[in-house]
Formats: structure tokens, C-alpha cells, sequence
């Protein structure tokens, strides 16, 4: 069960070897994070550009990590989204070289999928009753704030996905990461926001999102401008954050805040390896409370949906993964209110939070035993859904 992982969705090249979807062998992660701070978010053209230059040396360094040639693997595993189509074709076309030149079997797999796998190899490896189904995955990274509930399926393997929410506007990490940058802290802004907040008061600033509390969240509230929900069955329960980024800055345009972000972003961008505590030496208190209410609010709305789903689709457990899930506070908030209900609750390691192949292998094993394999023909699918 030696399963070669591939990922290229975004902005991680990454390469791994799991074996049967529990034991890492190898995790290799070259991230494009310096690359793109310059330019505050994910610049699709460098990106494939990047993924070419890498995806040759993350991939041989994953097996001589593992200590493995390609003759020992059982199959190539390889994200097919969603994500930018030129960065997918990337990792795709070079897992197709190598199962074509190896003999291996290729099997497609969903970045989203990839993530909550992240989750369950991680506690199969330590050995940990799994969490029972059905369950509700959060799915909450820069690209996405999902919510997935997740049965088991007619394959002993095979799980099947069923998507109960979504964010109609920015995902969470995406707010983080425009608030971070409104406050003048380096990219991507989750990390920063993270290390900052205990420093401050989470309850200075209060966010009202009187549309969050109560009920769960419906379509037909404003005008999602984008990313409209899909009309489906059954109840939803969606997220919403442009409104708190846009109370953010009107916070920080009526207080004056402006001018000091300018600076701290200056000061910041010319070290060269810039520390939580350079961070904080830059921030007046009335900042740290304004990050501290912000995540809190954040953290807040993510629990709150996420249980209220779980409660009203009889979930049984639940699993968090992707970049914001790596949160301190979320992760606290999050298992103490869970564990309260009597709900087992699970999230990722951090160095599996954030976008790596290690995720796509694992998420790769039950479709080996299905011999669930890819066409020939299979291409990228930028939008591709889960469920
Ligand atoms: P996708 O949505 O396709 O998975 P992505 O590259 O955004 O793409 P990840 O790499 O999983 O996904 O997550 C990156 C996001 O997670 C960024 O928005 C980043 O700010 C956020 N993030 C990382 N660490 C933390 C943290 N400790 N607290 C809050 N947010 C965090
Ligand atoms: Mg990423
Ligand atoms: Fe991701």
C-alpha cells in the first residue's frame, strides 16, 4: 500500500509517500509564501512557473526521503482540484509521466478530500478510534470555509460527501489574510493574527453579526456578489466574512489607525526574517484589541455554524482541517465546546494544516482498494466540487 502523493493546487509544491493511508514515509512542501508575499496573495502566472521549477526535485526528494524507487510504489496519487488550472496541470502532468514510465496505476484525487484525510491518517497513525460517521468536516483555508457531512458509502472504503454549507462571500482565511494585511503584518496573515491576539482583548471591540446567531444561515441574505450557494435540499449552513473585514476597516479609517499600519507594513517588510515579538514591539494595545476581537468573532462564527450543522445533521464527530485550522484559538474554543456535547472532535497536526501531499496519499488509499484509478485523459478541474 505505497501510495506516491503529488499536490500542486495553489501555491505549495508538495510531494509525499504514505503507506496505506496511515504512515507517512516522507512529506516534502516547497512553499511559494516568499514569492508571493510581495504581491499580497497568490499571483496564478508565477505560480506555474514556480510549480515547474519545483515539481522535479520535491518529488525525487519525497522518494529518497522515503528511501523508496518507483518500482517499490503501488500507485501515483495527484490532485486534480480545485485549485488554478496551470498549477494542477503542473502536478498532474508530471504523476501521468510517472505512472505512465513506472507502469503505476494513477488515481485523481480532490484537494478538499486531501485535507480531511490530513485528519484520519493522522489518527489512524496514532492509532485512535476514528472518528464514527456520519460525521462534519470544516474545511476552512484560504480558498474555502466548507462544510461537508460525510457517510459511509456502499464500498467498505468509500465515503460519500454531502456539502451542508459554504461561505457566500470570503473564506476565512482569506479574511485573516486582507485583515493582516489592513494592519500592516506580513503575508499570509493568519499566522501573524494567531500570535497576536492573546495579546490583546478579545471582547474591545464588539462585532455584531446578529445574522450569524440564531437560525441557521439561509441564501437570499445580501447579495452574495460571486460565489453563490448552490440550491439544494435540505438546510444550509453557510458562512458569510466580507462583513467583518469591511467593519475591520471602518474601524481602523474612523480610529486613525491608517498611518501606523503603513508604517509597521515598512518596518516589517524590511526585516529579513521578522519575529512574533518584532511584531508586537510595533502594535499599541488598541491594535491587539482590535486583532483579538476580530479572531474571536471569526473563531466564533466558525464554531457556532459548525455546531449548529452537526447538532441538526445528527452528526457524530467532527474533523477540522486546512490552513486555519492550524488557529490556537479556534482549536481550543473549538474542542472545548465540542467535547462538551459529547462530540469527538479531531484536527490536523500543523505542518499537514496547510496545503501538502502527504494529505493527497492518504486520500488516495481507499481508491486503490476500490481500484478507483483515473482516465487517461484526465485534466485539470479548477472548480471541482466535493459531494
Ligand atoms: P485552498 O483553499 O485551496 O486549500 P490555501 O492555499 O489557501 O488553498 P491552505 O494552505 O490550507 O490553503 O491555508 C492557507 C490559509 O490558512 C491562509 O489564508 C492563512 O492565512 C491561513 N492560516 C494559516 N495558519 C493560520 C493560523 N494559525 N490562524 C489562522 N489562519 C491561518
Ligand atoms: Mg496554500
Ligand atoms: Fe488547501
Amino acid at each position: 500500500g505505497l501510495i506516491l502523493g503529488i499536490e500542486s493546487s495553489c501555491d505549495e509544491t508538495a510531494a509525499a509517500v504514505v503507506r496505506a493511508g496511515r504512515d507517512p514515509l516522507s512529506n516534502v512542501v516547497a512553499s511559494q509564501i516568499a514569492l508571493h508575499a510581495n504581491y499580497g496573495g497568490v499571483v496564478p502566472e508565477l505560480a506555474s512557473r514556480e510549480h515547474l521549477r519545483n515539481i522535479v526535485p520535491v518529488v525525487r526528494a519525497a522518494m529518497a526521503e522515503a528511501g523508496l524507487k518507483y518500482a517499490d510504489l503501488d500507485a501515483i496519487a495527484v490532485t486534480h482540484g480545485p485549485g488554478l488550472a496551470g498549477a494542477l496541470l503542473v502536478g498532474i502532468l508530471y504523476a501521468k509521466a510517472l505512472a505512465f514510465g513506472s507502469g503505476k496505476p494513477l488515481i485523481a484525487v480532490n484537494h478538499l478530500e486531501g485535507h480531511i484525510h490530513a485528519v484520519l491518517m493522522e489518527a489512524r497513525h496514532r492509532g485512535e478510534t476514528p472518528i464514527p460517521l456520519p460525521l462534519l468536516a470544516l474545511v476552512v483555508s484560504g480558498g474555502h470555509t466548507h462544510l461537508y457531512l460525510a457517510r459511509q458509502g456502499s464500498a467498505a472504503d468509500a465515503w460519500i460527501y454531502r456539502n451542508v454549507g459554504r461561505t457566500v462571500d470570503d473564506a476565512a482565511g482569506e479574511a485573516y489574510d486582507k485583515v493582516a494585511k489592513l494592519l500592516g503584518l506580513g503575508y499570509p496573515g493568519g499566522p501573524w493574527i494567531d500570535a497576536l491576539a492573546p495579546h490583546g482583548n478579545p471582547l474591545a471591540v464588539p462585532f455584531h453579526f446578529n445574522q450569524i446567531k440564531g437560525p441557521p444561515l439561509r441564501d437570499g441574505r445580501p447579495a452574495p456578489n460571486k460565489k453563490a450557494p448552490p440550491q439544494q435540499e435540505g438546510p444550509r449552513f453557510d458562512f458569510s466574512f466580507s462583513g467583518i473585514k469591511s467593519a475591520v476597516l471602518r474601524y481602523v479609517q474612523a480610529s486613525g489607525m491608517r498611518e501606523a499600519a503603513e508604517h509597521r507594513q515598512r518596518t516589517l517588510a524590511a526585516m529579513a526574517n521578522p519575529k512574533t515579538a518584532d511584531a508586537l514591539a510595533l502594535c499599541d494595545p488598541q491594535t491587539l484589541d482590535l486583532i483579538a476581537s476580530f479572531q474571536h468573532a471569526v473563531v466564533g462564527i466558525l464554531i457556532r455554524q459548525t455546531l449548529a450543522a452537526a447538532e441538526h445533521l445528527g452528526a457524530r464527530g467532527i474533523v477540522v482541517s486546512g490552513g486555519v485550522a492550524a488557529n490556537r484559538e479556534l482549536r481550543h474554543r473549538f474542542q472545548h465546546e465540542a467535547v462538551q456535547r459529547g462530540l469527538p472532535i479531531a484536527f490536523p497536526s500543523l505542518a499537514l494544516a496547510t496545503d501538502n501531499a502527504a494529505m493527497i496519499a492518504a486520500a488516495a488509499w481507499p481508491k486503490l482498494l476500490a481500484h478507483d484509478f483515473a482516465p487517461e485523459d484526465m485534466g485539470a478541474t479548477p472548480q471541482l466540487k466535493l459531494g
